[in-house]
């Protein structure tokens, strides 16, 4: 068991190295604005331009090719509608399987569900709480069959139409691997990069190994658009889809008002990427910030026996999106912790409860996920706004 003075002390003695009194509440994540943003801002709404027309969607775009690679990016709403769109241009239909791991937010599955498919839930990593590749090529030995040319959940009967892993708080999931299983059974991959801007691997970015992958910009990821999320893909076709399925599939027309296929509202408002576009002009120093926050926690956790920071696998570049901590042992004392954290004005977090256990996802298939079950209940995730790490 930790002593819960131990573990306070330990995170704001973190925090006080960046300058932060160990009076003051902190919160898990807040947002961070300058004088850029609210320039930006109110530049957008003086000019008129705060909807759809205007020319900073488009801009805010470009900047997100420069960062990411991504060949083409398609921006939205947020980051769930993202995923929706992602999934239907995979392929992924109604009475279709998605394989879903069992420790995520719960967009991932319900992105699932709009689309009338099914999650279909398996193991992470200890390392990253990514899909573990290695447990989901046994699982598919012994679940999946092909017929013809699909291949077929054999206790359901279901289609498995595609592969979504995610980049959990920042941290690259054993990507290569899980697309060279996913290329061998013919599945389509989807990122979900909501998490992961800014994450990479031998300079390429999170969210552009699969077909398709996807960002959010909502008000606790690591740059914000107030709400959004983005599309990216290299094929251009499938980016003139994305287009036009998130713009209520208008057909460009200076005056017609000609929709060819059922579409969406789900374009991302100029507002809210005049907002993006200040904060991806700060994104270098965004991420230096977030590094020097999580060497911080890696100093204090270091001394603390037992207790393990997420640190993401060897040759990985993460974002450090969200610090988390793993306590040991399988009786832990996590939820005294985070009640004293929270007495004190330390609002640390445990993680999502496993989506398989939800109720409107329990009769989804999945296999045993004996590793996020076993970490999920020591797990806790540490403040980690921008502004912690700023004067570090
Ligand atoms: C935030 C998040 C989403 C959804 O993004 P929104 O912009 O909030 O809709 C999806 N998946 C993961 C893993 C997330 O963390």
């Amino acid at each position: 068991m930790i002593d819960p003075q131990i573990f306070i002390a330990a995170v704001k003695g973190a925090l006080a190295r960046g300058g932060i009194s160990p009076d003051a509440p902190v919160s898990l994540y807040e947002p961070m604005f300058g004088e850029a943003e609210v320039a930006a801002v109110s530049e957008c709404v003086r000019s008129g331009w705060v909807s759809s027309a205007g020319a900073a969607v488009d801009s805010f775009e470009a900047r997100l090719r420069d960062v990411t690679g991504a060949a083409h990016v398609t921006t939205c709403v947020n980051g769930t509608a993202a995923l929706h769109i992602a999934l239907m241009l995979a392929g992924v239909g109604p009475g279709d399987e998605v394989i879903v791991p069992a420790l995520t937010f719960v967009a991932t599955a319900a992105a699932v569900r709009y689309c009338g498919a099914v999650p279909h839930f398996v193991d992470v990593t200890s390392e990253d709480f990514g899909m573990d590749p290695v447990q989901l090529e046994s699982h598919l030995n012994v679940t999946a069959e092909r017929r013809g040319d699909v291949l077929v959940n054999r206790f359901t009967g279901r289609r498995i139409a595609a592969i979504l892993p995610v980049h959990c708080f920042g941290y690259l999931c054993r990507i290569e691997e899980i697309l060279e299983l996913a290329n061998r059974r013919g599945l389509p991959v989807v990122e979900d990069a909501a998490e992961a801007l800014g994450t990479r691997l031998a300079g390429r970015a999170a969210g552009t190994f699969g077909l398709l992958g996807t960002l959010s910009f909502n008000g606790n990821k690591i740059i914000t658009t107030g709400g959004g999320g983005a599309i990216m893909t290299a094929d251009p076709a499938l980016a003139a889809r994305a287009k036009h399925l998130t713009t209520t599939a208008k057909v460009p027309h200076r005056w017609a008002f000609r929709h060819d296929m059922l579409g969406y509202n789900y374009r991302l408002p100029s507002l809210n990427a005049a907002l993006g576009m200040a904060q991806l002009d700060r994104f270098e120093r965004i991420l230096q910030r977030k590094r020097k926050l999580h060497d911080a926690y890696r100093c204090v956790f270091r001394q603390m026996s037992g207790v393990s920071l997420l640190e993401g696998r060897a040759g990985t570049r993460p974002n450090h999106w969200l610090n988390t901590i793993v306590l040991p042992g399988t009786l832990s004392s996590r939820d005294r912790l985070i009640e004293a954290a929270h007495a004190e004005g330390v609002l640390v977090r445990p993680v999502w409860d496993l989506l398989p256990t939800l109720p409107h996802f329990a009769d989804c298939p999945h296999d045993a996920f004996s590793t996020a079950r076993d970490f999920a209940d020591r797990t806790i995730s540490l403040p980690s706004s921008e502004f912690l790490g700023a004067d570090l």
